[in-house]
């Protein structure tokens, strides 16, 4: 418990070494890695590989690390290996229909919007603010200590139509930023409008009909609906808590919300449990957008679901915010992800904005440091690509004096 995941990840791998493996078998060793830290770990695979010729077999459904480290690719499909290749072939030319669908799926840092056929609509010129927050901080209580300080001196801001990525690796702040705006948690200091309106300082009824153009979507939609409702009561529930129509209306609504979210009529009866990881997403989104709400708060929307899910909720994410227009604030460790969809960009480190830009200087052109080792560790689905980039990120960090991980033999032995 002193060790941080990368480090016990390192153990692991010391353990199959100290034993003289000649085969590692490692099942999604990064998988719940920060990229900096997985990037890392992939490097330390390859120096355990040349330093004593262990043969790895690498189970992952990340094609990112694929790229980075495999030699050869079997792809499985229900249970059968549907095709076995090079990997720069099976990148370059994958032959099996599923292996197909499965790269065009996979997003990559750099195709920018429309990765997945739908680009969100430009943000209009001078358009109005839809979310302000000026200089918050939000501090965690712990006892016997003093607060832990999550969020310090966040300002941004996010204008009507506008959909504002707000990256970083884990533990950076970005859930903290996304409960404080929904009041979940309380703010230390600062100043959050929503529309014009104090969001902090407003109570009663006001609050409520402002939190009513507030949608809110998080990362688990297992959690997040509750599974003794059935869907048409978990969409029409914000209707019914700010009394918006009839029983009637309401009903009506909940199926125009079903089809606007591409689930099937039948849908309204099912309860949670018997709809799949995505379908539960799609019923998340369908209530978000109940009330029409002006911001939307995603926390991570698509970083529970698989590739193939995920490429298409978030074509009908980008299709929802171009019919409906609503602001949003994106929160995702994924920035491929934000590639994809995002206006401008937040870069958090230790709860400090870093970096703020649009998507093309952040992420095309970044300034800071930090921004620059994210988006060097971000690995992408492109064998020969991925080389280069690997290269790239070498030479980067040696010109920051840093280390690149490299196998010391006698420290191992
Ligand atoms: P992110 O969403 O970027 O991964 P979070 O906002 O969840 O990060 O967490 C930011 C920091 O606050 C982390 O160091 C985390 O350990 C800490 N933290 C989060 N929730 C709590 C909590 N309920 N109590 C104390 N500390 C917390
Ligand atoms: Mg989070």
């Amino acid at each position: 418990h002193e060790f941080s995941g990368g480090q016990k990840q390192r153990i692991i791998i010391a353990m199959a070494l100290s034993m003289g493996a000649k085969l590692i078998v490692a099942d999604e060793p990064t998988t719940a890695l920060d990229v900096t830290v997985q990037a890392e770990i992939l490097q330390l695979l390859r120096d355990v590989r040349d330093a004593y010729g262990t043969s790895i077999i690498l189970i992952t459904h990340n094609m990112g690390v694929v790229a980075d480290l495999a030699d050869s690719v079997l792809v499985m499909y229900q249970g059968k290996v549907v095709e076995r290749a090079w990997a720069t072939e099976l990148f370059a030319s994958p032959r099996h229909d599923y292996t197909r669908k499965l790269l065009a799926a996979v997003p990559h840092l750099g195709d920018g919007h429309g990765q997945f056929g739908v680009a969100p609509k430009e943000v209009a010129a001078g358009a109005e603010t839809a979310l302000s927050v000026e200089n918050l901080v939000v501090e965690y209580k712990r006892q016997g200590k003093k607060p832990f300080r999550a969020v310090d001196d966040v300002s941004f801001d996010v204008k009507r139509g506008e959909i504002v990525g707000l990256v970083g690796e884990s533990g950076s702040g970005k859930s903290t930023i996304g409960r404080a705006l929904l009041g979940l948690i309380p703010s230390h200091s600062g100043e959050v409008s929503v529309l014009g309106e104090d969001l902090l300082s407003i109570k009663g009824p006001q609050l409520k009909a402002l939190r009513k153009r507030i949608g809110v979507i998080f990362q688990d939609p297992a959690a997040s609906l509750n599974p003794r409702f059935p869907i048409g009561d978990v969409i029409s529930e914000p209707l019914s808590v700010h009394k918006v129509g009839t029983p009637k209306e309401r009903q009506a609504r909940v199926h125009e919300l079903l089809e606007a979210v591409q689930l099937p009529r039948s849908a309204y009866n099912r309860y949670p449990h018997e709809l799949s990881g995505g379908q539960r997403q799609r019923v998340s989104i369908a209530r978000a957008l109940a009330l029409q709400p002006d911001l939307l708060i995603a926390d991570e929307p698509t970083s529970a679901l698989d590739v193939s899910v995920q490429a298409s909720v978030l074509a009908m994410f980008t299709e929802l915010q171009r019919h409906f227009g609503f602001a949003c604030l994106f929160i995702s460790h994924d920035l491929a992800v934000i590639d994809s969809l995002a206006h401008r960009v937040v870069v958090m480190q230790y709860g400090k904005i870093v970096e703020a830009g649009t998507r093309e200087d952040v992420l095309l052109n970044p300034q800071q440091e930090y921004t620059k080792r994210l988006l060097a560790a971000a690995p992408v689905p492109n064998p020969i690509e991925q080389r280069k980039r690997r290269e790239e990120r070498h030479a980067l960090l040696e010109s920051l004096g840093d280390r690149v991980v490299e196998l010391d033999t006698r420290e191992l032995l």
